[in-house]
C-alpha cells in the first residue's frame, strides 16, 4: 500500500477542507437566497434581488436576463445592468436563436452552461451567433462591425422549466476572468431565481384567473339577484334586444299573457307578445334615469281583453318592459263611473217628476181641480219615496261594505211574511202574483231584511218581464232549510251573467235605452243580507223564458 508523504497528505487535506467550507459557503448563500428571492411574487423585484445576490458574491460589469420563446424561437431581453445602471429591457434587440454559433443560442441549443474568457476572441471566431455591445446608457452596437468588444468574460446560465430552457442569465466582466466555482455559484443563484420567477409567475397568473372569477361570480350573482327579483315581483317583465327578440319573460308574465317561456324566447316580439304593435307604439321607452311613464295599453290575451300598464326602460342591449294586469281595477272603474252616471240618471228622473209637480201646484194662475191636486200629490209622494230608495240603496250597499250592518237572529215565520208581502205589494206591481206556501214555515234571521229581499226580488221580477206574464213565489222547507222562491216569466238572464248580477253596481246591459232603470245594487244587497244571514241567494234562468231567485236560509229548531 503506497504511503503518501506527509506533505501531500497535509496539502490534500487542506485542499478537501478548503473545498468543503467553499461549499459550505456556497450552500449557506443559496439557502440565504432562495428565502430571500421566495419572499416577494413580484418577478421584476425577484430580478432586483437576483442581481443583489450576484453584486455580492461574484464581480461582474453586466447582467442580462433574457426569455427565450420556443414557439418563435426568439430570445427577448427580460433584464439587464450594465456598469452600475438598470438598462430598459426593451432596447435590446430580439434575437432570433442562431442555429449555429452565437452563446446565448449555444446555451439554449444545448442546455448546458457556457464559460467564456476569452469573449473578444469568441465574437471574432463565432460566424454563426449576432453579438451586440450594450453601455450603461442603453446604446447598443452591434459586434464586431463597430470595434472590438470590451468584454473579457462571461458566463452563461440556462433557465429551465421542467427540463425546458425558456430562458438564459449572462454575466459579464470588464477585467477578470471566471472560474468553474463561479460558474456553479451562479447556476445555482440562477436556479433559485427561476424558481421564484415561476412562483411569481404563477401568483399573477392565479391573481388575474381570481379576479376574472371574482367578476364573473359578481356578474353571475347580480343576474341571479336580478332573476329572482324579476321572479317574485308580481309583475310581468319581459326584455327585448334591439333586434326585436325577446330574451326574458318572467313567471308573472306567463300567469297574465297565458303564454310560457317556452312559447316566447328567442322569437321575435312582433310574432309572440299579443299587442306588440300597440306596446311599441304606445309605451315610451326611458333611457335615462328619469321615472319612466306609465302607459296603460288594452290587449288582447286568449279572447279576452286584458287592461295592462307598462314601462319600459332602454338598456344598452334593448329593453326592459315591465307590465302589471290593470283589468279588474279598469273594471271597477268602469262599474264606477257607470254608477254615477245610472245613479244620476236614476235621481235625475224622480226629482224632475217631483219639481214639475210641486211647480205645477205652485202656478196660482191654473185653476186645477181637487183631483188634479190628489193626483200630482201622490206623484210627488211616489217619486220621494223612489229617491228615498235609492239613496237607501246607496247607503246600505257602503254600509254593508264597511260591516256595518247587524242582522237579527229571530224565528221568522217566512210563509206568513210571504203572504203578508205579496198582499201588499200585488196592487202596485202590474203583475199577477201567485203564492204557495204553507200555512207556517219558520226560519232564522230578521224578519224586515227577509222582507226587503222579497220586496226587491218582486220588484226584479216584474220589472225585466215587459210582456207581462205571472209571478210565483213559494216557500218551501226540508230539515235543514226554508227556500223563498220568486219566479217570473220574463227576459231571463245569460248564463254568463248570472254570477255577476249579484256584483255590486253590475247591470245587464246598462246602456241599452229599453232595459229599465236601477243602480245596480239590489242583488248585491240582498246577497249581502242573505249571507249574513247564514243564508244564500241563487238564481236559475233562461234567456227569454224568465227566472227564478231563489233565497234559501236556514230552518229555525227552536220548538213551534
Ligand atoms: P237593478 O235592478 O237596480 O239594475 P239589481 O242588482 O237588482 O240592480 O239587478 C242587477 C241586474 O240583474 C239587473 O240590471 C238585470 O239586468 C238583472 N236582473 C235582476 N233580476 C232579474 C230578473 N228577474 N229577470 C231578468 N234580469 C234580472
Amino acid at each position: 500500500m503506497p504511503v503518501e508523504p506527509p506533505n501531500d497528505v497535509l496539502a490534500h487535506h487542506q485542499q478537501v477542507e478548503h473545498d468543503l467550507r467553499r461549499k459550505a459557503e456556497t450552500a449557506q448563500l443559496l439557502l440565504d437566497a432562495a428565502r430571500y428571492l421566495g419572499e416577494t411574487l413580484e418577478i421584476e423585484r425577484v430580478y432586483d434581488r437576483f442581481h443583489e445576490l450576484l453584486a455580492d458574491a461574484i464581480q461582474h460589469d453586466g447582467v442580462v436576463v433574457s426569455s427565450f420563446d420556443e414557439r418563435e424561437s426568439l430570445i427577448r431581453c427580460e433584464y439587464a445592468w450594465v456598469e452600475g445602471e438598470h438598462v430598459d429591457p426593451a432596447t435590446l434587440p430580439e434575437l432570433k436563436l442562431s442555429t449555429a454559433g452565437g452563446m446565448q443560442s449555444e446555451v439554449i441549443r444545448t442546455g448546458r452552461p457556457l464559460l467564456e474568457n476569452d469573449v473578444g476572441g469568441r465574437v471574432a471566431g463565432d460566424e454563426g451567433g449576432t453579438f451586440y455591445d450594450v453601455d450603461r446608457e442603453g446604446t447598443v452596437r452591434k459586434l464586431p462591425d463597430t470595434g472590438p468588444t470590451h468584454v473579457q468574460a462571461a458566463m452563461m446560465v440556462p433557465i429551465k422549466d421542467e427540463g425546458r430552457v425558456v430562458g438564459v442569465v449572462q454575466l459579464m466582466s470588464d477585467e477578470r476572468t471566471y472560474t468553474e466555482d463561479d460558474l456553479e455559484l451562479v447556476e445555482g443563484l440562477v436556479g433559485l431565481m427561476a424558481g421564484a420567477v415561476r412562483m411569481a409567475r404563477l401568483q399573477t397568473e392565479r391573481r388575474r384567473a381570481e379576479a376574472s372569477e371574482a367578476a364573473a361570480k359578481a356578474v353571475a350573482a347580480e343576474r341571479e339577484q336580478e332573476a329572482r327579483l324579476f321572479k317574485a315581483v308580481g309583475d310581468g317583465i319581459f326584455y327585448v334586444r334591439r333586434e326585436g327578440v325577446v330574451r326574458f319573460w318572467n313567471r308573472s308574465a306567463e300567469l297574465i299573457t297565458g303564454l310560457s317561456s317556452e312559447d316566447v324566447l328567442d322569437r321575435a316580439a312582433a310574432e309572440v307578445v299579443p299587442g306588440w304593435a300597440a306596446i311599441a307604439e304606445q309605451v315610451a321607452v326611458t333611457e335615462d334615469d328619469s321615472v319612466p311613464r306609465v302607459a296603460r295599453v288594452p290587449v288582447e290575451v286568449g279572447g279576452r281583453e286584458l287592461w295592462l300598464s307598462f314601462v319600459a326602460v332602454g338598456r344598452p342591449e334593448g329593453v326592459v318592459y315591465a307590465f302589471r294586469d290593470m283589468t279588474a281595477e279598469r273594471e271597477l272603474e268602469q262599474a264606477k263611473s257607470d254608477f254615477i252616471a245610472t245613479v244620476s240618471h236614476e235621481l235625475r228622473t224622480p226629482m224632475t217628476a217631483v219639481y214639475g209637480a210641486a211647480r205645477t201646484l205652485l202656478r196660482p194662475e191654473l185653476d186645477l181641480s181637487s183631483e188634479q191636486r190628489t193626483e200630482l200629490l201622490e206623484m210627488i209622494a211616489t217619486q220621494s219615496e223612489r229617491l228615498a230608495q235609492i239613496t237607501e240603496e246607496v247607503l246600505l250597499a257602503s254600509r254593508l261594505d264597511r260591516g256595518e250592518v247587524t242582522v237579527e237572529r229571530d224565528r221568522v215565520d217566512v210563509g206568513e211574511l210571504a203572504r203578508g208581502t205579496v198582499d201588499a205589494m200585488q196592487p202596485h206591481l202590474g203583475a199577477e202574483v201567485t203564492l204557495d206556501a204553507p200555512q207556517s214555515a219558520f226560519a232564522t234571521g230578521d224578519r224586515d231584511r227577509i222582507q226587503q229581499i222579497l220586496i226587491n226580488l218582486l220588484d226584479n221580477a216584474a220589472k225585466f218581464s215587459p210582456r207581462g206574464g205571472g209571478i210565483t213565489v213559494s216557500v218551501s222547507q226540508d230539515a235543514d232549510h226554508v227556500r223563498l222562491a220568486v219566479a217570473d216569466q220574463g227576459v231571463g238572464i245569460a248564463p254568463s251573467e248570472q254570477q255577476a248580477i249579484f256584483e255590486k253596481f253590475y247591470r245587464v246591459d246598462p246602456h241599452l235605452t229599453e232595459t229599465p232603470g236601477g243602480t245596480g245594487l239590489g242583488l248585491y244587497i240582498c246577497g249581502e243580507l242573505a249571507g249574513r244571514m247564514e243564508g244564500k241567494i241563487a238564481v236559475e234562468s233562461e234567456p227569454g223564458r224568465g227566472s227564478t231567485f231563489v233565497l234559501e236560509l236556514p230552518r229555525s229548531r227552536t220548538a213551534e
